[in-house]
């Protein structure tokens, strides 16, 4: 979730800083990708007012509503081998890889893996991302 200093931190979307007088939001750190249509939003304090009047409110919305599903440790269920992932060390997820829902990537977004599944024999997981 987003860290806002009140009377410091700005809404990225009119540059107004954060206080008690406007009501906002904060956002979880959603994507580090600088081309996604949310990465504005991801990690960040957002005036109600200002995501109200937004184009990608409702998308903002829907993966925000995503990403807590997979941080409820009751659906920390690894795709591998479909059993519930009870130690939180074993617990690995892709996050939100892009936001566009007609994108194929967004089939990977927010899979959850227990990294002790691999097949191979090997102790741990060997899982690249690029
Ligand atoms: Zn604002």
């Amino acid at each position: 979730m987003a860290i806002v200093l009140e009377g410091l931190s700005q809404c990225p979307l009119c540059g107004q800083v954060l206080d008690r007088s406007n009501e906002f939001i904060m956002t979880p750190p959603l994507t580090s990708n600088t081309k996604d249509a949310l990465f504005i939003f991801s990690d960040a304090g957002i005036h109600v007012t200002c995501l109200n009047g937004h184009p990608q409110k409702e998308s903002l919305l829907y993966q925000m509503q995503q990403s807590d599903e997979t941080r409820d440790a009751a659906n920390a269920v690894c795709i591998v081998d479909g059993k519930l992932i009870t130690y939180p060390d074993d617990y690995l997820t892709t996050g939100m890889l892009t936001s566009d829902l007609h994108e194929p990537l967004v089939e990977f977004n927010f899979i959850i893996l227990n990294r002790n599944n691999n097949t191979n024999g090997t102790n741990g997981m060997s899982l690249f991302l690029y």
